[in-house]
């Protein structure tokens, strides 16, 4: 009798419990389980496994006739206690992780695009890191890129700016350099050397025509250097030497020619008298001749003339 009575208003389910906490009831335990297997074993796209800590308990209860079991709301309080691991890949630049995609080949992707472009010189090393995560913090592969572009343009600006500011501190020693050595060149000012030979100044004076200079009253450059000063000064050779010339020539005038050996003369040129003759071996103290304007000339002035193995060369690399 209570048996019929208990078939008449009750029927049979089972009570899902999951962690003490009762989710409802359902028809068939089995077909949960089953709905529960396929769910923990979905690893579609980047889901790498999924995992409930507890498993439910079923216990069969009778309940009222008219009442309906809970499968879907039983089953979706069943897949929201499980824990989702994520398997995704970071674009890492320079060992940081700067996004994460989905793919090894969306990331592999995002590297080829971002590498075009840069010469290598750029410090930027980029990376794939394979990484598992509770939560799914994919973004998109455009998004990605944004990102990856992003860093790349800073990296890119900051590296020409260093290069920039390299090259002009490379200017700046060359300047400085070349500052330095046109200094050394001005502080000899009274006297240099050539060859290790010690050179003096010939005459005081201003310097009125440099070598290398072209003016209509030569027909080629300027083979000397010319030092204005009053007609009747004195004039004494750079270095010691021997008188290889002593006398009147062409457009020279009267020329005293000394030679210092290892193939360097020197040249004086213009002169108004001369005091040495061929063959005399003078120092810088000897006075070889005197300021003048003879030759080609259109005032008194010393033309003084440095030669190394016949070639004229500047004075002005070697005296002033
Ligand atoms: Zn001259």
């Amino acid at each position: 009798m209570i048996l019929l009575i208990v078939c008449i208003k009750y029927k049979p389910a089972y009570e899902v419990t999951l962690a003490g906490e009762i989710l409802g009831y359902v028809k068939d335990k089995n077909y949960i389980e089953t709905k529960l297997n396929k769910f923990i074993n979905d690893t579609n796209n980047n889901i790498a496994f999924r995992e409930i800590s507890e498993n439910p308990v079923y216990a069969l209860k009778f309940i009222n006739k008219d009442k309906k079991t809970e499968e879907k709301s039983v089953m979706l309080a069943i897949e929201n206690a499980t824990t989702t691991t994520y398997r995704n890949f970071a674009v890492t630049a320079d060992g940081e992780q700067k996004a994460v995609v989905h793919s090894e080949t969306e990331a592999e992707d995002i590297i080829n695009q971002i590498k075009e472009g840069l010469d290598g010189t750029v410090d930027l090393k980029l990376g794939i890191t394979e990484i598992y995560t509770t939560n799914d913090e994919t973004v998109s592969e455009a998004e990605a890129m944004n990102t990856l572009n992003e860093l790349k343009t800073v990296k890119v600006a900051a590296y020409q700016e260093e290069k920039a500011q390299k090259e002009k501190e490379e200017k700046r020693k060359a300047a400085a350099a070349k500052a330095k050595s046109f200094a050394t060149t001005t502080t000899v000012a009274a006297s240099g050397s050539i060859s290790g030979i010690s050179l003096a100044i010939p005459v005081n004076g201003t310097i009125s025509s440099r070598f290398g200079v072209r003016s209509s009253s030569r027909s080629s450059a300027h083979t000397g250097l010319d030092i204005a000063a009053s007609a009747g000064t004195g004039v004494r050779a750079i270095a010691p030497g021997t008188i290889t010339y002593a006398g009147y020539k062409g457009s020279y005038g009267n020329l005293v020619i000394v030679s210092h050996g290892n193939g360097i003369e020197s040249y004086y040129a213009h002169c108004s008298a001369i005091y040495v003759s061929v063959g005399q071996n003078i120092d810088s103290n000897t006075t070889i001749s005197a300021v003048g304007s003879t030759g080609n000339s259109t005032g008194p002035h010393l033309h003084l003339e440095i030669r190394v193995n016949g070639t004229p060369v500047n004075p002005q690399d070697y005296l002033y």
